[in-house]
């Protein structure tokens, strides 16, 4: 497998933004993922581990570390009854249309959310009341030190938009392999849910974006949140809060991450000063970004 060095990142993500990685590769199996470990573990560096790069916003003097793309090379899938293994770099929305063919679903109002399975099992994505979560038996996983392990569901710790992945602990895990159970359904009920998905997305705003920003807070969408604030359609630089949508932020064209990074801060503090909601983010950031929380 090659090491490359210096790899701009931005064609690797949904915002189209993101200076380059000092190092990168795209393993196609576990042992190639190992080595990519262990090269970073020589050189004392961090990694990250990238699916389709629609969760995250790289910040415009890149990363000083490894990124592992996990992609196209690494999407096999299996298929045994109602038992699905689907490695981790597979598309979420290829897998729902060629279940469908199987008559097999249960997710596929899921259609049309952009990222891999593995993405959307360490952010549990969901839409529409269906949760990714909810159809995961079981992984395989890779830890931080090269270990294979085998994680069951109720080690996973699913809740709205987060999994044991995102906390400190298991962070740094690799998921390799995602073990699905999923439901016996005719394809063309499978379909039709799949096109009222895609309908309503099609009224998302449709320029580059993350999909959601911000987290719901209790109580209230924060794109609702947003809208009452009146801070739709602002501006910083290229990025805009999206007018149709306030929990978008969107890239008008030439965005840099600090013009989006400049817009969450905005709506963070706009937030907490009037209405005294610490709004998170959904999106994740990585490497550096100027003016950060105190
Ligand atoms: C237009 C648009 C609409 C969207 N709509 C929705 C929606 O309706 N619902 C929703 O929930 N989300 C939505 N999203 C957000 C996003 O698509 C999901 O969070 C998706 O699941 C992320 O997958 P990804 O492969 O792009 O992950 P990335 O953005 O590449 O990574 C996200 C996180 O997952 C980690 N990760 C990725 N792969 C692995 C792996 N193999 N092992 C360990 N960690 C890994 C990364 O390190 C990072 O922390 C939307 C995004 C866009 C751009």
């Amino acid at each position: 497998m090659k090491i490359r060095e210096f790899v701009p990142l931005a064609g690797y993500t949904s915002y189209g933004i993101g200076g380059p990685a000092r190092y990168f590769c795209e393993p196609s199996n576990p042992k190639e993922i190992k080595s990519a470990l262990s090269f970073a573990l020589k050189r004392n560096i961090p990694y990250y581990v990238l699916g389709r790069g629609t969760n995250v916003l790289i910040s415009d003097a890149g990363l000083a570390g490894m990124v592992i793309h996990l992609g196209e090379k690494f999407a096999r899938l299996k298929v045994a009854g109602h038992l699905v293994t689907a490695e981790g770099g597979l598309p979420l929305t290829k897998l729902i249309h060629t279940l469908a063919e199987k008559n097999l679903g249960g997710f596929e109002a899921l259609a049309g959310i952009p990222g891999t399975i593995a993405g959307a099992v360490v952010m549990n994505a969901g839409a529409y009341r269906v949760f990714i979560g909810d159809f995961i038996n079981g992984l395989d996983v890779l830890t931080p030190t090269g270990q294979f392990k085998t994680m069951p569901r109720d080690k996973l710790g699913f809740a709205y938009r987060t999994s044991i992945f995102q906390t400190q602990s298991h962070h740094k895990y690799i998921i390799l392999r995602t073990h699905l159970r999923v439901l016996a359904r005719p394809k063309a009920e499978i379909k039709e849910t799949i096109a009222v998905s895609l309908k309503k997305r099609r009224q998302h705003p449709q320029l580059p974006s993350c999909g959601s920003t911000f987290r719901n807070p209790v109580g209230i969408p924060a794109g609702k949140l947003i809208d009452e604030m009146g801070l739709k359609g602002t501006r910083r630089g290229q990025a805009q809060i999206a007018p149709q949508h306030g929990n978008f932020i969107v890239n008008l064209g030439g965005a840099t991450a600090q013009d989006v990074y400049g817009l969450i801060r905005f709506v963070q503090d706009k937030v907490w000063e009037e209405r005294g909601i610490a709004l998170k983010t959904e999106v994740k950031l990585w490497g550096e970004f100027e003016n950060p929380p105190k």
